[in-house]
């Protein structure tokens, strides 16, 4: 099913972008050129515009990348944006294997805990996370660490399943759901299902938070909680259960995060 013909902001082509029929994910479509999904495009696009002021592909904008020696750290290591830049000497990007330390190297790959990652304070422009902080075990340490790597003015630029409709919950007493890993068998525990006052519980760790929707499936009223929306599913099985718009935040350091870790 194609769900709409734009420009991908990863390989910088007009492309059709589908889902298969299964799919869980409308904003998970993908670009027919390079595969991207909507969610990485969208990053993408704001990635670029925040650090080099212009809505370039990111293909595109490689040079200007170089060029304004804008220093990036990625919590992912594979995919569309990481396979661009994985090759300039002002990226980095690193996986998470429990039983390795912060600074350890697998296969080649930098091994990081978000909650307690191996770099100097005040080292990058610009941290992008993608549908990361939602399976971070302690997500304020990693709020607090993101604010202490990115320096003064830096931004972090992320996503996550926003639920436009309910508050912020930990999942710890939930049943337990997983999304899918590349690197993890039987995908990855979910334990934040983010809500509308992300934004004020970001901003406590010296942040100024804002919010772009850049692909609107839905209205907020049919983003349900994700127990409620399996069930929905498993009553009608040609619902997209996950049901997320592709919002991407920017967020920016104002100050040093002074709370203490939890
Ligand atoms: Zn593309």
């Amino acid at each position: 099913m194609i769900v709409s013909n734009e420009l991908c902001y990863i390989c910088g082509k007009i492309s059709d972008f589908s889902i298969v029929d299964n799919a869980t994910l409308l904003r998970e479509a993908i670009c027919k050129y390079c595969n991207a999904s909507f969610r990485n495009s969208d990053t993408a696009r704001i990635v670029m515009k925040t650090s080099i002021g212009k809505e370039l592909p990111l293909s595109q904008g490689i040079d200007f990348l170089i060029e304004s020696k804008i220093t990036i750290l990625e919590a992912q290591a594979s995919g569309p944006i990481p396979n661009l830049l994985k090759h300039l000497p002002t990226y980095t990007c690193f996986e998470y294997w429990d039983e390795l330390e912060s600074g350890d190297n697998k296969n080649g790959v930098m091994n990081n805990n978000f909650e307690q990652l191996s770099f100097e304070d005040n080292s990058f422009d610009i941290v992008i996370s993608q549908d990361v902080l939602e399976h971070i075990e302690n997500p304020n340490n990693a709020l607090a660490e993101i604010n202490r790597v990115l320096k003064l003015n830096g931004t972090h630029v992320f996503t996550i399943p926003l639920h436009e409709a309910s508050k912020t919950k930990s999942r710890k007493n939930a049943r337990p759901v997983f999304h899918g890993d590349p690197l993890k068998e039987g995908g990855i525990l979910v334990h934040t299902d983010w809500g509308t006052d992300i934004l004020d519980i970001i901003n406590i760790f010296g942040m100024r938070t804002h919010h772009i929707n850049l692909h609107t499936f839905y209205d907020s009223t049919e983003i349900t909680e994700v127990d409620n929306s399996y069930n929905d599913y498993l009553a009608s099985p040609s619902l997209h259960y996950y049901r997320y718009n592709s919002i991407v935040f920017h967020s920016k350091k104002i100050k040093n995060c002074d709370l203490p870790k939890k």
